[in-house]
C-alpha cells in the first residue's frame, strides 16, 4: 500500500515537472505583453467581486500569489489556518478558512499557483476570486448545520502537491464532499468532472445546479474521468472522498471540448494543436484578466452558493 502510494506520488511529481517545464519553454517564446499587476493595497481596498479579486494574483510570481492570499485574509480580518509544507517535491503554503459550525464539512478548493510564464488569470486567479467573494457572501448568511471550508492550495501545477500534503493531515471523515475550482472565468455552462460514479454528494450538486435553473447537457454537464488533465480534488478522490472538478466552459464549444479533452493524444500535444476555449489560453502567456467574463464568474459563484445551501 505504501509502495503504491509512493509510486503514485512519483508519477504525479514527474507529470508536474513536465507540466511546468513545457510551460516555461513555450511561454518564453511567446511575445504577448504581460499584464502589469496593480499594487496589492489597491486591490485589497477595492471592489469585492471575483474579477476584481482575481487581480490579487494575476501576473504575479508564485511566491507573490501565495503571499497575496494571506495578506488579503489578514487585511480583511478573516481567521485562517496556515498549512505550510516542505517535501522533496517542493514547498508551499495552503490556507484554509472555516465558515459556520457543524460536524460535516463541505470543502471548496482553488489553487493559488500558476505555471511559469503565464499570468494565470483563468488558471486559477479567477477561482480564487470566486472563493473570496463567496467568503463575503457566506459570512453574511451562514448555514446553521454545515461548515464550509475554503482551501487555497499551493503547487497544484506540480501534480496537486499542496492538496496531497493537505490530505495527509486532514480529517477526511468529516468531509461531505469536495469541489476543486478550475478555469471558472470563461463560458456559460458548468462542467462537473472526474465523476466516476453516483454519490449522495453528486446528487446534491446536481440538485443545486438544477435549482438555479441550469439544465443537464445544456447549461451544465456531468463529465466522467478526464485523461490528461486533473486538479486538487484528485488528492481527495484517491482517499475515497467524493471529489470533483468544477469548471466553466462555453456551451457552443461542447463538442470540440469533448474531442479535445477525451483524446489523450490531442491533450498531450496541447501546446501544438488548435484548442477550443477555455483551453486556447490555458497555461499560456495569453491567460490574462482581459479574457475573463464577469458573467461566467457570476455563474460559478451562484452555483457554489446553491451547492452550499443544498448540502447544508
Ligand atoms: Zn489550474
Amino acid at each position: 500500500m505504501r509502495r503504491r502510494a509512493s509510486l503514485h506520488d512519483t508519477a504525479l511529481y514527474l507529470r508536474g515537472q513536465i507540466n511546468t517545464r513545457l510551460s516555461r519553454v513555450f511561454n518564453a517564446w511567446d511575445r504577448t505583453p504581460r499584464p502589469e499587476p496593480p499594487p496589492l493595497a489597491e486591490v485589497i481596498a477595492g471592489e469585492r467581486s471575483p474579477l476584481a479579486l482575481s487581480r490579487l494574483l494575476e501576473g504575479r510570481s508564485n511566491p507573490a500569489r501565495e503571499a497575496a492570499v494571506a495578506r488579503y485574509l489578514d487585511a480583511r480580518g478573516v481567521a485562517f489556518a496556515r498549512h505550510a509544507f516542505t517535501s522533496n517535491e517542493g514547498s508551499g503554503e495552503n490556507f484554509s478558512v472555516d465558515l459556520g459550525s457543524g460536524n460535516r464539512v463541505l470543502l471548496l478548493i482553488a489553487h493559488h499557483d500558476a505555471v511559469p510564464g503565464s499570468p494565470g488569470a483563468n488558471d486559477n486567479a479567477a477561482a480564487v476570486g470566486v472563493l473570496l467573494t463567496l467568503l463575503e457572501r457566506l459570512s453574511a448568511s451562514l448555514p446553521p448545520t454545515l461548515r464550509v471550508r475554503l482551501l487555497f492550495t499551493a503547487a497544484e501545477e506540480r501534480g496537486y502537491l499542496g492538496a496531497r500534503q493537505y490530505v495527509r493531515e486532514a480529517n477526511l471523515a468529516e468531509l461531505a464532499g469536495v469541489l476543486s475550482l478550475e478555469l471558472c472565468g470563461i463560458g456559460d455552462s458548468v462542467a462537473v468532472w472526474d465523476v466516476a460514479d453516483e454519490t449522495p454528494f453528486l446528487g446534491r450538486v446536481r440538485a443545486a445546479l438544477e435549482g438555479i435553473g441550469l439544465r443537464r447537457d445544456e447549461s451544465y454537464n456531468i463529465v466522467g474521468r478526464i485523461p490528461m488533465f486533473g486538479s486538487d480534488h484528485r488528492a481527495f478522490a484517491a482517499a475515497g472522498v467524493p471529489a470533483y472538478g468544477l469548471t466553466l466552459v462555453p456551451a457552443a464549444q461542447a463538442e470540440a471540448l469533448r474531442q479535445f479533452i477525451f483524446s489523450p493524444v490531442r491533450s498531450a500535444f496541447r501546446y501544438l494543436v488548435r484548442r477550443p476555449a477555455p483551453f486556447d489560453t490555458y497555461h499560456t502567456a495569453r491567460d490574462s484578466g482581459s479574457t475573463l467574463e464577469p458573467a461566467a464568474l457570476a455563474v460559478a459563484l451562484r452555483a457554489l452558493e446553491a451547492v452550499v445551501a443544498e448540502v447544508a
